[in-house]
């Protein structure tokens, strides 16, 4: 499935200032839409494909640039991958206009993205891509950045992001001045 809106993204979320979904402070965006289904997903409610909140690639891009103090942005959802030739040219500007870091996270295993004719740009691009799908029987709180213990951290060769062991799972929790709470990750 690909571009069902020509340039512009189907977003579900955006926190333009997280620190629980890769290293440092990050600008993170959750795309609407995933085909994957995995049995246990916590973000069932980004699975359709209908509308959400649609933003063209170009005003993405000159958010995430006008962003102070961060140190690169994460992509997840929902399915990425699912809107690629969208994902694809965001990465590849954010490369080409920036020194921000790129993590990816995606359902599709390597293989998956390899047949899919994916992964030379993903290479070149991403500094850490999470892959695979989330498996229930395989669920583990303890993994910093990812779910269940079957999905891969891959630092491609050209990662300017410093490898790390497992660290403990973190959850951020944020008060805006209007009261509103959010919490983002998994807690326990
Ligand atoms: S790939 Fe991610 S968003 Fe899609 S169903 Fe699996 S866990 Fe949920």
């Amino acid at each position: 499935m690909n571009n069902l809106y020509g340039t512009q993204f189907n977003i579900s979320h955006i926190e333009p200032a997280t620190h629980i979904y890769g290293p440092g402070r990050r600008f993170a965006v959750w795309l609407q839409g995933c085909s994957l289904a995995c049995k246990g997903c916590w973000n069932e409610q980004m699975w359709s494909f209908k509308a959400n909140e649609l933003l063209d690639r170009k005003n993405l891009l000159a958010q995430i640039l006008a962003e102070q103090d961060i140190e690169g942005i994460t992509l997840l959802g929902g399915e990425p991958l699912d809107q690629a030739e969208n994902t694809v040219w965001l990465i590849q500007e954010i490369k080409r206009l920036s020194s921000l870091t790129v993590m990816l996270y995606t359902g599709y295993s390597k293989q998956e993205v390899e047949q899919k004719q994916l992964w030379s740009t993903i290479e070149d691009s991403v500094d850490l891509l999470v892959s695979g799908r989330y498996q229930e029987q395989h669920r583990n709180t303890n993994n910093q950045w990812y779910g269940s213990e079957n999905q891969e951290l891959i630092y491609p060769q050209k990662s300017s992001i410093e490898q790390r062991s497992k660290l403990q799972n973190e959850v951020e929790i944020i008060i805006e001045e209007t009261g509103e709470v959010r919490v983002l990750g998994y807690p326990t």
